[in-house]
């Protein structure tokens, strides 16, 4: 008798043992994800003395450092207005709870309470313009971001100094000749998940090829280029930043990882 048909045949008086095993692993399982959820929940903060020792030994580290590279998430747009995905009901952040939060609670947005602002009308913020200024003064190598709220690219950070892995909003691209064009405007227009053809042509008279969203939506492949581009940067990078990611999403958190895997700085 197989292990299967044992399990079929105490199962049909009652319960199997196998099954009880089971729901008890499926049990610890979920408990333990639940617990991870809500462990990436907590925020923390630390005393203004201790963060000026954080600042210092980062300068310190970014000074002494040969390859740099910053990896971010949509924890640096919530100052700009724009609400991220996984922040707790119980957030400090005036843009309120994450998007996923709100969902899986059954909630909307309270727009009395939360200050928002569309991916438009956002301005980059500090953090944004300081990266630019660290890659201005050739301590920065890149960034590479998960964020498709184009706040980098409106920065000024120069197109060849950052990947955006996740694409950006603002961003189409000709099918045909590969030109980039960015818009002041939302170029999405498909309503289907996996369709990206935005209905609009290339200016190029010659070309007048297909334009595409550049936006990489859930169980969609990253853009080759860029990731292998990235992968580079992990590789060779003795210090990583990670801002604003909890690093739950792959493979963009593989990045990042490589470094502190390779024993070098990260945090
Ligand atoms: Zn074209």
């Amino acid at each position: 008798m197989t292990l299967h048909s044992k399990h079929a045949a105490s199962s049909a008086g009652g319960r199997g043992w196998l099954d009880l095993v089971w729901c008890a692993i499926k049990r610890r399982q979920s408990w333990r994800r639940q617990r991870r959820k809500e462990k990436e929940k907590k925020e923390y903060f630390d005393s203004p003395e201790e963060l000026d020792r954080k600042v210092q030994q980062l300068a310190d580290w970014i000074r002494e450092s040969k390859h740099f590279f910053v990896f971010t998430g949509a924890g640096i747009s919530t100052s700009a207005g724009i609400p991220d995905f996984r922040s707790g009901i119980d957030t400090v952040l005036e843009t309120g709870p994450g998007a996923w939060e709100l969902r899986a609670k059954g909630q909307q947005r309270d727009s009395q309470k939360h200050k928002v602002t569309s991916t438009l009308k956002a301005i980059p913020t500090t953090t944004h313009m300081a990266l630019v200024r660290l890659q201005k003064e050739g301590l920065l190598k890149c960034v590479v971001s998960q964020n498709c709220d184009g706040l980098h690219r409106r920065s000024g950070l120069p197109k060849k100094a950052l990947f955006e892995l996740h694409g950006n909003s603002n961003v189409e691209k000709c099918t045909k000749c590969g030109h980039e064009y960015l818009r002041d405007f939302r170029v999405r227009t498909s309503k289907k998940v996996h369709s990206h053809f935005t209905g609009r042509l290339c200016d190029n008279p010659s070309c007048r090829g297909k334009l595409k969203d550049t936006i990489i939506n859930f169980g969609e492949d990253l853009p080759e280029d860029t990731l292998e581009t990235s992968y580079g940067h992990g590789r060779k990078a003795d210090l990583c930043l990670v801002m604003g990611s909890s690093l739950t999403v792959t493979p963009a958190c593989d990045i990042p990882e490589m470094v502190g895997e390779r024993g070098q700085k990260f945090g």
